[in-house]
């Protein structure tokens, strides 16, 4: 620790000067590079949120297709919004995407301010998709720190703490305002983040194919992966629930949530907990047919799944054959749901 203590933080500049180059050379080709619109850059920036790049892709062009302005997304009822995001996780990321949309047409006419508090003040839009908007789209001096430019940043410059805690927080969005002042910070900003996504990995970084390595006070300690030094996080708690696939023929009763993760989505009836209580609504006897285990970022949600035949009107909801769901505003844990039950249902035909 001493011996790391001693070596030299690197120059922002020096550092810039081998990054940019190989980020020219090197950038892979994604399609919201291929443009310098505010609107697509802002859509892919949230997307991208949790979200990997190649799960991103096809959603981003079905989502430029169907909404290619920020007015077109504004003017779109939110079941739209939603079934297009549908498999993409995350909700919320959407409905603030519909929020900042409408605000921008009621506050600046549609067009997408080209400043960084104007762009702040946006619904859903905070520090980094601001950053990421003014400086790829208007070449504004403005830094982002995401996940990646955290961990690139920690090690090329051997910064200490656990960067969720205010002092490295702010240290880090102070060394990435020095980065973002030059004449491109778009592309600096970028090269930061591709070298975190493609070289800098979290595990095993590919040091010796790194632009900077020379520069860097993590390879030179010998260590890279000890930065950066998180504090561990809280446990994700585990929940047990119940989830009912009630059919009606190749029709299956879904309703719009009233839990506040998947609010308003279609979810078959679920209720936490485990036991043998009767299913409410017009279903008698049922069977368990499936365990499913869903995975939320503070929790895991251990689902047991039953299976039964309605037999009256559904009291909420509706009915919907599978093929529709397709283009339904339906959540992931739905649809595995489904799976399941599916996977289960097309066993015991076979076996018929
Ligand atoms: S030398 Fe290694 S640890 Fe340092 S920035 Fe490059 S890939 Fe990351």
């Amino acid at each position: 620790m001493q011996e790391s203590a001693r070596l030299k933080s690197p120059d922002v500049d020096a550092v810039s000067e081998r990054l940019l180059p190989w980020f020219a050379a090197n950038a892979r080709a994604l399609p919201w590079r291929a443009v310098r619109d505010p609107w697509a850059v802002w859509v892919s920036e949230v997307m991208l949120q949790q979200t990997r790049v190649e799960t991103v892709i096809p959603y981003w062009n079905r989502f430029l297709q169907r909404f290619p302005t920020v007015t077109a997304l504004a003017d779109a009822p939110e079941d739209d919004v939603l079934t297009l995001w549908s498999g993409l996780g995350y909700y919320r990321r959407a409905r603030l995407l519909h929020a900042g949309a409408k605000a921008v047409v009621a506050r600046h006419g549609g067009v997408i301010p080209r400043d960084a508090d104007g762009l702040r003040a946006l619904p859903g839009v905070g520090d980094y998709t601001a950053g990421a908007i003014g400086s790829i789209a208007f070449g504004l001096r403005v830094p982002l720190v995401d996940g990646n430019v955290e961990r690139v940043l920690t090690r090329l410059h051997g910064l200490r703490g656990d960067p969720r805690a205010a002092p490295l927080k702010k240290q880090l969005w102070t060394l990435a305002a020095r980065y973002a002042d030059r004449p491109d910070p778009g592309a600096i900003n970028q090269s930061l983040m591709e070298l975190g996504a493609t070289v800098c990995a979290p595990t095993s970084p590919r040091c010796l194919t790194c632009p900077a390595r020379d520069l860097c006070v993590a390879r030179r300690e010998g260590d890279p992966e000890r930065y950066p030094e998180k504090a561990p996080r809280a446990t994700v708690r585990t929940e047990a629930w119940q989830a009912l696939v009630a059919r009606d023929g190749d029709r299956v009763w879904l309703m719009p949530s009233t839990l506040g993760r998947w609010q308003s989505m279609l979810l078959v009836p679920m209720r936490e907990g485990s036991g043998d209580a009767p299913w409410e609504g017009p279903v008698g006897r049922v069977t368990k047919v499936a365990d499913v285990v869903h995975v939320l970022t503070h929790a895991r949600m251990e689902i047991a799944v039953y299976e039964g035949r309605l037999a009256g009107e559904v009291p909420r909801g509706g009915l919907y054959a599978r093929e529709a769901l397709d283009a339904a505003a339906v959540p992931k844990v739905t649809r595995a749901i489904l799976a399941a039950a599916d996977g289960d249902e097309g066993q015991r035909r076979r076996r018929r």
